[in-house]
């Protein structure tokens, strides 16, 4: 079988709800991925940051492969002997209490904004069924029915409402507007400290201390959502470390496992974490062996390979090469470490003409909006791959 035909069978048979570029991916390694007709590509979009650690890094594969042929799943019923050292080991790299482990991103989230309700009415003292979160226009954040409630994209709403209540919208980097919004039955601010989806939004220096100053000055929780910027993607371990801010609650996702397996998680302290009894709160997969056991070795290829560092020193690099561009098509770009975006001028024709001619030079990428190239390579790349993309990246830049 050959691209078209894999491209028609899922066609047929696999819902519509993705508009995947026609390129189908059978093998990866590192920073580049093979198709079925044998071409290699650079993966210049690492599955949203899923694969910081670059694809099949060998690390993670061998965790996997061990932890599978051991025992792959308890279920909470019973402990097992990996998620209490990822636990730890995550505590001790982030600097937070607890943990709670989920697989998808969206989970995560719909346990932070569980765990933020329930500290509003157990330890805030908000009246029952009257807590408020406030979050931010142009967020992503999930696809359940309770997080798209909040999300400022049409398509993302239209047709799946009714909407869980409880949530109010302030525009992304107002800091203003934000304390507007706050009543006695907020309980939270949710936010991310750089909108991925949303465009590769960096708010300006202080926004995000504004944020946390406000939080502390009317008893708030303050969330931030790292599913895509933490985990090293933007040279530091968490994106709002960029502002010297630490959340009360952050959720985890993507690149948590390295791309190999579901895994996401949230932090807090004890205080907050805290707020679940058993029984409250859970999942079947949740904080298996497996997960676990990949986790663990993913957050070692992070520290121990300096992808972090590497992000920030790569993402620098990157960053100028494309800003020294002399394109027509390119308004700005923009971003930190390796998250890059760069918006194209109305008058260019959209972003995925030119994601689809990239594909063909051999580098792989996603439109975000309709004018956004995102460029997020995994972590592991080096300076002469950066080259090897920017021919590229210059050469389809400057098509008429
Ligand atoms: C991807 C993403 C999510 C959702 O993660 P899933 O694993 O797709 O459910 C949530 N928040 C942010 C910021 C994300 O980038």
């Amino acid at each position: 079988m050959n691209t078209q035909d894999y491209i028609a069978l899922e066609d047929q048979y696999n819902a519509h709800n993705y508009k995947p570029l026609d390129v189908v991916l059978e093998r990866g390694e590192g920073i580049w991925v093979w198709d079925v007709d044998g071409h290699r590509y650079l993966d210049f979009l690492s599955a949203y940051s899923a694969l910081n650690q670059g694809h099949k890094h060998p690390r993670i594969l061998q965790a996997l492969i061990e932890q599978a042929n051991k025992l792959p799943l308890t279920s909470r019923a019973f402990r097992n002997d990996q998620l209490p050292l990822l636990a730890k080991e995550l505590c001790e790299l982030t600097g937070y209490e607890m943990m709670l482990p989920m697989n998808t991103g969206a989970e995560a989230v719909e346990t932070a904004l569980k765990a933020a309700r329930k500290w509003g009415y157990t330890v805030k003292g908000v009246p029952e069924g009257k807590a408020e979160i406030v979050t931010c226009t142009g967020n992503f954040h999930g696809r359940t029915i309770t997080i798209i409630s909040f999300s400022s994209e049409r398509q993302y709403r239209d047709g799946f409402g009714p909407y869980t209540p409880g949530f109010v919208s302030v525009p992304y980097c107002d800091a203003d507007a934000l304390e507007a919004a706050i009543t006695p039955n907020t309980v939270a601010v949710f936010i991310e400290p750089i909108q991925g989806e949303g465009g590769v939004i960096v708010p300006p220096d202080g926004y995000l201390r504004q944020v946390r100053e406000l939080c502390d000055r009317h008893q708030l929780l303050m969330i931030t959502d790292e599913i895509q910027t933490g985990l090293g993607r933007t040279g530091r371990l968490f994106a709002a470390e960029w502002d010297g801010v630490k959340a009360d609650m952050v959720t985890i996702g993507k690149a948590l496992s390295g791309g190999f397996y579901p895994v996401s998680a949230v932090l807090a302290s004890r205080e907050v974490l805290g707020v679940f009894k058993p029984g409250d709160h859970g999942s079947t997969f949740g904080g298996n062996p497996l997960a676990a056991a990949v986790a663990r070795a993913a957050l070692k290829v992070l520290t121990e390979e300096n992808l972090i560092a590497n992000a920030c020193v790569q993402g620098e690099y990157l960053m100028g090469r494309l800003r020294r561009i002399e394109s027509d098509h390119i308004k700005e770009v923009r971003g930190r470490g390796l998250l890059i975006g760069v918006e194209l001028k109305p008058a260019a024709g959209g972003a995925r003409r030119f994601c689809e001619a990239l594909k063909q030079e051999g580098l792989l990428c996603k439109e975000t909006h309709d004018n956004v190239i995102r460029f997020a390579p995994p972590l592991v790349i080096r300076r002469e791959d950066i080259d090897w993309a920017m021919e590229r990246i210059e050469t389809v830049l400057m098509m008429p």
